[in-house]
């Protein structure tokens, strides 16, 4: 049977906000060699700013955050979200006729009068858009309306106060830190190097990190374990990879709750810290 003590480290864990599956995940987390990290929602705030409108074929820039944010009604992306928070109340009753996601890319929208594009340039490159590469500080947002390229919307987001922390304290106990993102190289790295993160890896699509996971997996000794932290946008296949799956977030979805092992209910990643501080206690109680 459980040594009573395996519930009273799950119990300590869910009165720290943090709810642990199992007690052979509690276990696990002693023998944790990696841990991986996802960025937008887990490492960063996942609440971008639009912060720069650029506009191409004579189109306006109100036009464009327009028919982007309305493109994006449906999509529950952090990047989505930024866009419907800018462009301020919609016109009612929305116009989207046909909609459709592209995990790790963007969106494609028929709205009654446009079709419209929304997302990074993997998506214009896939739908055969012409276009010119944009620059600035953050994530870039492709628009295209009609299949003509409107133009870019620049958004940023802010790091996490605990973030450098959590990778610090992770650091400490001697575990490997990475992170895998869907975001374009120069955000990932600015991330990575502020955090000191010795793994960075962008321009991801979700089965690209699920691929990447599978590498770490054969790279680790056969006794450690791999942990991975996402908020589960699309990273629920990553989360049910790893040895570990943690799901990160107050906003966490639905299908990253299920595919985790572990919830952290808050915002923040030092709980990923904090949970194998009760691992340990735990086990030298256990033994
Ligand atoms: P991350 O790994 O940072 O969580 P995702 O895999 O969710 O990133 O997305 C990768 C990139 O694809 C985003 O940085 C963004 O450029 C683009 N993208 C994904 N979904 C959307 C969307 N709904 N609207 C606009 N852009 C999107
Ligand atoms: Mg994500």
């Amino acid at each position: 049977s459980i040594p009573l003590t395996f519930f009273g480290g799950i119990k300590a864990a869910a009165q720290a906000g943090i709810l642990i599956k199992g007690s052979n995940y509690l276990e696990a987390l002693n023998d944790l060699q990696m841990v991986v990290f996802d960025k937008t929602g887990t490492l960063t705030k996942g609440n971008f700013k639009v912060t720069e409108i650029k506009t191409s074929n004579g189109f306006t820039a109100s036009e464009v955050l327009k028919l982007a944010a309305t493109a994006e009604s449906f999509s529950n992306h952090p990047a989505a979200v930024s866009l419907r928070v800018a462009n301020g109340q919609p016109d009612w009753p929305i116009k989207v006729v046909d909609y459709q996601e592209i995990s790790g890319q963007g969106i494609r929208a028929q709205l009654n009068d446009h079709q419209v594009l929304v997302g990074n340039e993997k998506l214009l490159v896939s739908q055969g858009i012409k276009f010119s590469q944009q620059s600035g500080v953050g994530t870039i947002i492709y628009v295209a309306i009609d299949r003509s390229f409107a133009g870019s919307i620049l958004i940023a987001d802010e790091i996490k106060p605990d973030s450098q922390q959590a990778i610090k304290s992770l650091k400490r106990f001697g575990l490997k830190t990475a992170l895998l993102t869907g975001d374009k190289h120069q955000v990932a790295d600015q991330v990575g190097k502020f955090l000191g993160i010795e793994q960075v890896f962008a321009e991801l699509l979700p089965a690209q990190k699920v691929a990447k996971m599978q590498e770490f997996n054969q790279q680790k000794s056969s006794k450690k374990n791999l942990a991975f932290v996402g908020d589960g946008i699309n990273d629920a296949p990553v989360l049910a990879q790893a040895d570990l799956g943690i799901a990160m977030g107050a906003k966490a979805t639905d299908a990253a709750i299920e595919a985790a092992d572990l919830v952290i209910m808050t915002d923040e990643p030092t709980k990923v810290t904090s949970a194998i501080k009760i691992a340990k206690k735990t086990r030298q109680i256990a033994m």
